[in-house]
């Protein structure tokens, strides 16, 4: 637990599943205040809602595509009605698609691009206007992956969008570094998550997954929720610009583990 965290006001973006649900949680045992936002499963939104409540948080649910600027004022919009403020803001939603880079679609190409980077210039630009609205040192958390730094064939994509969040990061976090707003990234690895529930579900593509981990397992949400509790809050206060791989060591060239090359 983390004690300045007590009463902050978050926005977490793509909080009906997966990371962003175990996100969502955790700002519920900080006793933080939440919005979650969902595209189109309110369902997983309103248990993610109520998973925070029974922690000692609070939290209301606004469906929002990320994609679009009038979304991400709504999400502003419902921190503000309801909490009265805006600490935190996660650009956590995201999506990928899978095909050879000749013979994707130009429609395919934009989705990705829209959610995962377009969605978190989006995000940081209205959390940022209101920070320095109200000379507030606010703290934006973008949810990158280890695809920022590791190529991923047939998903050009999601590792062209994730590399541009990495930069994006960096840039905004020099821009307004001296009113002091941080910004940070997390790259997290094999997470289980409904992102990856196809593929974990088959034994083959499973293990080889685990194979290219040095820790030799898939990770948490849970385990990607700390390290956002930790950058949100001021244990982490000299902290920006960075990105927290959360990975059990993917990215630590794993091809090279017993010495080979
Ligand atoms: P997930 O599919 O379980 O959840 C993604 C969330 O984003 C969902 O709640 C979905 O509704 C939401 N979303 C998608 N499009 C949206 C839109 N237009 N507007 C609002 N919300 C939208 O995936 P996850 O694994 O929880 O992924 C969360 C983030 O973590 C993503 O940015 C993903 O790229 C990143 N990530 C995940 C992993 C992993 O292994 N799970 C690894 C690296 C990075």
């Amino acid at each position: 637990m983390y004690e300045d965290l007590n009463k902050k006001v978050a926005v977490i973006t793509g909080g009906s599943k997966g990371i962003g649900t175990a996100i969502s949680k955790r700002f519920g045992q900080e006793h933080m205040s939440v919005v979650i936002n969902y595209n189109s499963d309110a369902e997983g939104a309103q248990v993610a809602a109520d998973e925070v409540e029974q922690n000692g948080g609070k939290a209301v649910i606004v469906q929002a595509n990320v994609a679009t600027e009038e979304g991400n004022a709504a999400l502003l919009k419902a921190a503000l009605d309801n909490f009265g403020d805006l600490d935190i803001w996660v650009n956590n939603a995201g999506m990928e698609t899978k095909s050879p880079t000749h013979e994707l679609s130009l429609d395919d190409w934009n989705r990705v691009i829209a959610i995962d980077q377009t969605g978190v210039f989006l995000g940081s630009k209205t959390a940022l206007n209101y920070f320095k609205e109200q000379g507030k040192p606010g703290n934006i958390i973008n949810m990158s992956s280890v695809h920022e730094q590791i190529p991923w064939p047939t998903f050009s994509s999601y590792a062209a969008a994730k590399g541009g969040v990495k930069m994006f990061t960096k840039t905004i976090a020099m821009e307004y570094a001296k009113e002091g707003i941080r910004v940070n990234a997390i790259g997290p690895g094999a997470i289980n998550t409904p992102i990856n529930a196809k593929k974990f579900a088959d034994k083959e593509q499973y293990d080889q997954t685990v194979s290219m981990v040095p820790m030799n397992r898939i990770g948490k949400p849970e385990e990607v929720a700390a390290g956002a509790a930790w950058l949100a809050s001021s244990e982490s206060s000299y902290v920006t610009g960075v990105t927290l791989f959360i990975d059990g060591g993917m990215t630590l060239y794993p091809a090279f583990m017993n010495g080979q090359g």
